[in-house]
């Protein structure tokens, strides 16, 4: 169940649609289909959805770093650390990246980097109650 995929079967700048990505990654199109439901960027108004090969790399990073160190409540993660880190003054930067899925950006309080992390809607409330959060494009409120 927990297989891992190697997230380098796709290329980055292909488009996939459920089925092309299964094949190319080895697992089945229900499984492609709920990492779509779990978040993963998928272009949902086209049918079939397409998904870009760049979108499964990351949700699959970030599934797979997630995986290996969970986060802490009030932790991002930075790739360049390897692990989780608390954001720089606890500020972060909050964007869309699906109807269902937030990425929260911050700078790392330990090398600099950018750390992110991914949290659903529905956690919004949460997340605000433990960082500084500002919409991505500069508005100073
Ligand atoms: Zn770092």
């Amino acid at each position: 169940m927990a297989k891992r995929v190697n997230p380098m079967a796709v290329k980055a700048n292909a488009t996939y649609d459920v089925f092309e990505a299964a094949q190319a990654l080895k697992v089945t199109p229900a499984t492609i289909r709920n990492w779509i439901k779990d978040g993963m960027e998928a272009m949902t108004s086209s049918k079939p959805h397409l998904i870009l090969g760049s979108a499964i790399r990351e949700y699959l990073h970030t599934r797979y770093a997630a995986a290996r160190r969970p986060l802490g409540a009030d932790q991002l993660y930075c790739p360049s650390c390897g692990k989780g880190q608390k954001p720089l003054e606890r500020q972060v930067t909050q964007s869309a990246i699906t109807a269902k899925t937030d990425i929260l950006k911050g700078a790392c309080s330990r090398c600099g980097g950018t750390a992110t992390r991914m949290i659903s809607h529905q956690q919004r409330q949460e997340f605000a109650a433990t960082f500084h959060i500002s919409a991505e494009r500069n508005s100073e409120a």
